[in-house]
């Protein structure tokens, strides 16, 4: 992994603009960088930019088998539109394999109660193909949390290390809100996920993502049966394991 004094470079790169942050990570890291890609707005935002930036990077899509098939549309139009460098990592088994193998479906269950459950299914179906997608081949990739997601991502910091891979993550979007992302997708007449205009705050796999009410959590619709199944998650938000920053915080 490319040395790098964070303590210096963070500070430097969070008055900068996203584009700023992924040209300068463009510089950094050369053919040695990539972009990670759940196909949500804020998603939206950095494959666009990176598609004229450099176009050429590669973009990173984890298919665990069970998305929305408006997810699906979404990384096809923005393939279509822009020619952005997709490219689409599966689990090694199928969601039916899956089942067969552990006798049940696994999302439906909380490990630290009633083990196996879904964090064992975020592990096979989410974080191990991307481990496999990225580790050797890159020395950065860019990824899409905010800040202003609060909760786990709160303090998340411009550029940091994921020992998972030997590598940094940069996230571009750390310090602007939501709204900015969603001016920046109007602007540039972006594909938008239809969950969107349905109550979706924040859109994973069809098994485990709900629409929220008015005052629930961001991340309320996030294995939204887990939490009713377990009255002492209530309030918690919970997370798939993908981004170590997430992983990091919330791992007991
Ligand atoms: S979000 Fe649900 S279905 Fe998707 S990988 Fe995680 S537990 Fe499995």
């Amino acid at each position: 992994m490319k040395p790098l004094d964070l303590e210096s470079t963070n500070p430097q790169l969070a008055s900068r603009s996203p584009e700023q942050i992924l040209q300068w990570a463009v510089d950094t890291f050369g053919e040695r960088l990539a972009v990670q890609s759940s196909m949500q707005k804020s998603a939206g935002m950095i494959m666009h930019l990176i598609s004229r930036i450099a176009p050429d990077t590669e973009i990173v899509f984890i298919d665990t088998g069970v998305h929305f098939p408006e997810t699906l549309a979404v990384r096809d139009e923005f393939i279509q539109r822009f020619g952005v460098n997709i490219r689409t990592y599966a689990p090694s088994l199928s969601f039916e394999e899956q089942r067969l193998e552990f006798g049940r479906d696994l999302y439906k269950f909380d490990g630290e109660v009633d083990g196996p459950g879904y964090q064992k299914c975020c592990e096979l179906r989410k974080e191990m193909p991307y481990l496999a997608a990225v580790k050797g081949r890159f020395d950065a990739v860019v990824g899409g949390l905010m800040r202003g997601e609060g909760g786990a991502r709160g303090d998340v910091k411009t550029i940091s290390p994921d020992p998972r891979i030997d590598a940094y993550k940069i996230y571009p979007l750390a310090f602007i809100t939501e709204e900015e992302v969603d001016a920046y997708n109007a602007e540039h007449n972006l594909p938008a996920h239809p969950l969107y205009a349905r109550g979706f705050t924040s859109i994973g796999c069809s098994t485990c993502t709900t629409p929220v009410a008015p005052g629930e959590s961001r991340r309320a619709g996030r294995w939204r049966h887990i939490r009713e199944a377990n009255p002492e998650l209530a309030g918690r938000d919970l997370y798939c394991g993908i981004n170590f920053d997430d992983k990091n915080q919330t791992d007991k």
